[in-house]
C-alpha cells in the first residue's frame, strides 16, 4: 500500500481522514453508481484528478437541462394560459438546478480545493499545462 500522506491526484482521497486512505469500490445507495468508500471511516473518497472534468460535465448538463426546460415551461404557459403554473415551474426548475449544481459541482469543487491545500502542504506542485 502506498503512503496515505503522499499526494496523488489519481488515487482516491478521503476528505474526512484527509489522506489517500484504503478504499473499497462500492455502490452508492440504490443509485447504481459506484464510489470509492473509505475503509476506516465510511465516507466517500474522491479521485481529485477526475473531479474537474466531472464537475464541468455536470455543469454543462445542468445548463442544457434548464435551457431546454425553460422554453417548454413558457410554451406551456402560453398554450394553457396558466401563467401562474408556468411561473411556479420556472422557479421550481431554477431551485432544482441550483440544488443539483450544489451537489454535483460546488461540493466536488470544494473537495478539490481542500485537497489542493492539503497536497501543497505536503510539497505537491500543480502541473502546469505543457506547451506554450
Ligand atoms: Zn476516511
Amino acid at each position: 500500500m502506498t503512503d496515505p500522506q503522499k499526494p496523488d491526484p489519481n488515487a482516491p482521497w478521503c476528505p474526512k481522514c484527509e489522506g489517500h486512505t484504503e478504499t473499497e469500490w462500492v455502490q452508492a445507495g440504490d443509485s447504481g453508481r459506484n464510489v470509492h468508500q473509505c475503509v476506516s471511516c465510511g465516507w466517500t473518497a474522491f479521485e481529485v484528478g477526475k473531479l474537474k472534468a466531472k464537475t464541468s460535465a455536470a455543469a454543462t448538463n445542468i445548463f442544457f437541462l434548464t435551457l431546454i426546460l425553460f422554453p417548454i415551461l413558457v410554451v406551456v404557459g402560453i398554450v394553457t394560459g396558466n401563467w401562474y403554473g408556468s411561473l411556479v415551474g420556472l422557479v421550481a426548475v431554477s431551485f432544482l438546478a441550483l440544488f443539483i449544481y450544489h451537489f454535483t459541482v460546488r461540493q466536488p469543487a470544494k473537495i478539490r480545493e481542500r485537497w489542493l491545500v492539503w497536497a501543497k502542504e505536503r510539497g505537491w506542485k500543480e502541473e502546469k499545462p505543457k506547451g506554450k
